[in-house]
């Protein structure tokens, strides 16, 4: 054990170094010495690989390394005590290590550097993640809403409690694998771990199997799940709901579930991120004379008063009549855009009043032509 290199040594770094420089060095020293990296001098590569990884798995692991730094190398050859780390295949480093290169989802460099070649996790497997659409209306987007789903997902069998086995029975070790559930191949250098092809990776074998879930240790059904929206979440968002997904296998986590956000249309509002929108009709003389008027928001009516000579196309904003900004960071506003609304039949008394009107305007314009007033009216 003489011959071993010091562990700080190999990935360069002080005895004082913090965890984190101690992962920043390792994480360098793996993408240098990655054997795929490394074609020309793939063997030599693979061990200095190999050696990093030892280092770090002591390094990292702070009990380890209060024995590592009392008593060096020799903390770990006696029997005993806790092993180094001896790695003896690469998939093991990236199995133990996967974190380490920022892959909390299986990509990240981790997945670049090894080009997806990861060995699948061995082990009973964790039960998919399900995904729904949600579809909500302005209001419950304004409150935020609680809302019981009902989905279809897999549940652990309860007849066999998830091992598949009829009751009163067990599985039995896969005879393949001797119930490892991998087993191995050698690939040039490589001893390459493969999922066994006859139990799946779960290492098991069910002879008689229970008779509800033919097996499978998961039934389908119909379960209520409670969704908490908060206010102001928006079109296309993703709300995830852990645990909610379909069972694993016996002794491996739930899936989540992925509740996707769809606005129901509304009747009165348009919806421009927090704002709301919405258009007033208005008769000419409630524009010309000003006016108070009922308009409607999200939480119900409220007044507002309309000064004489607007125009008509004149947007108003009421200032946090919209909705919640998520996570309680602000409100939006009511943006009301008044118009005229042209009277499509009148009375005679209207009519008569009106030309009377069209007549006064005439007049108090003098002998300018429709066109010099629209150029007026713009310059
Ligand atoms: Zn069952
Ligand atoms: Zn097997």
């Amino acid at each position: 054990m003489s011959d071993k290199r010091d562990y700080y040594e190999i990935l360069g770094v002080d005895k004082t170094a913090s965890d984190d420089e101690i992962k920043r060095a390792y994480r360098k020293l793996a993408m240098k010495y990655h054997p795929d990296r490394n074609a020309d001098d793939k063997e030599a590569a693979e061990e200095k690989f190999k050696e990093a990884a030892e280092a770090y798995d002591v390094l990292s692991d702070s009990d380890k390394r209060a024995r590592y730094d009392r008593f060096g190398h020799a903390a770990f050859s006696q029997g005993g005590g806790p092993q180094g780390a001896r790695f003896t295949n690469i998939e093991d480093i990236f199995e133990a290590f996967g974190d380490v290169f920022g892959g909390g989802g299986g990509g990240g460099i981790f997945g670049d550097l090894f080009g997806g070649g990861r060995r699948q996790r061995s082990g009973p497997r964790p039960g998919r993640d399900l995904k729904i659409v949600l579809d909500l209306t302005l209001e419950e987007i304004d409150k935020g809403v609680d809302k019981v789903v009902s989905i279809k997902r897999q549940d652990l069998c309860g007849t066999c409690g998830g091992n598949g086995a009829k009751p009163g029975t067990s599985p039995v070790a896969c005879s393949s694998c001797g119930g490892r559930g991998q087993v191995h191949r050698s690939q040039g250098f490589f001893t390459m771990a493969t999922t066994c092809p006859h139990c799946r990776g779960t290492g098991k074998r069910i002879e008689s199997p229970c008779e509800d879930c033919r097996g499978a240790g998961r039934t389908s059904s119909k379960s209520d799940v409670s969704i908490q929206v908060p206010a102001g979440v928006e079109e296309g968002m993703r709300i995830r709901v852990p645990s909610a997904g379909d069972a694993g296998e016996a002794g491996a986590p739930r899936g989540d579930l992925y509740v996707i956000v769809r606005e129901k249309e509304h009747k009165v509002f348009q919806r421009s991120g927090p704002d709301l929108m919405t258009e007033i009709p208005c008769s000419f003389p409630q524009l010309a004379l000003g006016d108070r008027v009922e308009v409607p928001t999200i939480r119900g009516r409220v007044e507002m008063s309309i000064p004489a000579g607007t125009q008509s196309g004149k947007v108003f904003r009421l200032r946090g009549q919209g909705l919640p900004v998520l996570e309680g960071r602000g409100q939006g506003d009511l943006l009301l855009r008044v118009f005229v609304e042209t009277p499509r039949k009148l009375t005679d008394r209207q009519k008569e009043i009106l030309t009377e009107f069209g007549e006064i305007e005439e007049e108090k314009s003098g002998s300018r032509s429709f066109f010099e007033k629209i150029v007026d009216y713009f310059s």
